[in-house]
C-alpha cells in the first residue's frame, strides 16, 4: 500500500499529515498528487468524502514552498462554490501548512471587505474564494490575478448548478495562460467537459468511485409504513430494524 512518505511531498507537509493522523493516501490523493507535483494539470472526478481537498492542498503547499508572496498578487487560487466549502478548504490549508510560513486569505461573502483587503494588500500565497466575491474584489481594483501559478476549481458540478460557469470562465481568463490547473468535479456534465477542454492542458485524469456505499456486511432494504401517530411509527420502525435487516454474521 502506498504511504504518504512515498509521495514527493515537502517534509513539512508530511509531518503535518502525520500529526493529523493519516498514513496512507486515499485513491484520489494517490492518483492526483504525483501529477500535480510534476506540474501537470489534473482533472479529478471525485466526490466530497473521498479526501479530494487534501489531494489539491498537499501538492499546492509543496509547490508554493519555494517563492514568496507579493502584495496584491496571490500565487495560487482555489475557487469553491459555497462559503462553507471555501471555509473547509481554508481549514485544510491551515492543518497542512501549519509548519510553513505560507499565508492565505479567505474571500467569502458575509465577511467585511476591509479585513480581506488588508490581507491581500500585504500579499498572500493562497487565495481561497467563492467566484462572486473574488470578482467583487477584482472589480474594486485591489487584486491582480496575473501572479497565479496554480489554480484549483473545486466542485465544478455544483458551480454549474449554481450558475457560476460564466464567472469561472472570466476568472480563468484573468489568470496567466501558463498557470497549472487542478480541476475537480463529481460528474462530467457536457458543460463541464467543455470547460475542461478549453482551460486544461493535457490533464492527468483521475477518477475514483463513489464512497458512500455501505459495507458488504450491512444488508439494506426498504420497509413501507402506513401513516400513524409518531409514537406508533417509531415503535414499528424499531421493530422493523430488529427484524430482517440486521447486521449479518
Ligand atoms: P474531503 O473529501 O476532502 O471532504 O475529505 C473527507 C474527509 O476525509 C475529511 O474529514 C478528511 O479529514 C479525511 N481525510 C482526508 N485524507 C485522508 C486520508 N488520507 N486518510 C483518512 N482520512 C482522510
Amino acid at each position: 500500500m502506498t504511504k504518504f512518505s512515498d509521495l514527493k511531498l515537502d517534509p513539512k507537509v508530511l509531518s503535518a499529515i502525520a500529526d493529523a493522523g493519516y498514513e496512507s493516501p486515499t485513491p484520489i490523493q494517490e492518483g492526483a498528487i504525483p501529477p500535480a507535483l510534476e506540474g501537470r494539470d489534473v482533472l479529478g472526478i471525485a466526490q466530497t468524502g473521498t479526501g479530494k481537498t487534501a489531494s489539491f492542498v498537499l501538492p499546492m503547499i509543496t509547490l508554493l514552498r519555494r517563492g514568496r508572496a507579493r502584495a496584491r498578487m496571490p500565487r495560487s487560487l482555489v475557487l469553491a462554490p459555497t462559503r462553507e466549502l471555501a471555509a473547509q478548504v481554508a481549514e485544510n490549508f491551515d492543518t497542512y501548512a501549519k509548519n510553513t510560513k505560507l499565508t492565505k486569505a479567505l474571500l467569502i461573502g458575509g465577511v467585511s471587505f476591509k479585513e480581506q483587503d488588508i490581507l491581500i494588500d500585504k500579499g498572500v500565497d493562497v487565495l481561497i474564494a467563492t467566484p462572486g466575491r473574488l470578482l467583487d474584489h477584482f472589480e474594486r481594483g485591489k487584486l491582480l490575478l496575473t501572479g497565479v501559478q496554480v489554480m484549483v476549481v473545486d466542485e465544478a458540478d455544483r458551480m454549474l448548478d449554481m450558475g457560476f460557469i460564466p464567472d469561472i470562465e472570466r476568472i480563468f481568463g484573468l489568470t496567466p495562460f501558463t498557470r497549472q490547473t487542478l480541476f475537480f468535479s463529481a460528474t462530467m456534465a457536457p458543460e463541464i467537459e467543455r470547460i475542461t477542454n478549453t482551460f486544461l492542458s493535457n490533464p492527468a485524469k483521475v477518477e475514483v468511485a463513489r464512497q458512500a456505499t455501505a459495507s458488504e456486511t450491512i444488508e439494506q432494504g426498504v420497509v413501507m409504513f402506513r401513516g400513524g401517530s409518531r409514537g406508533s411509527m417509531a415503535s414499528r420502525k424499531t421493530q422493523a430494524a430488529s427484524g430482517p435487516y440486521r447486521r449479518r454474521g
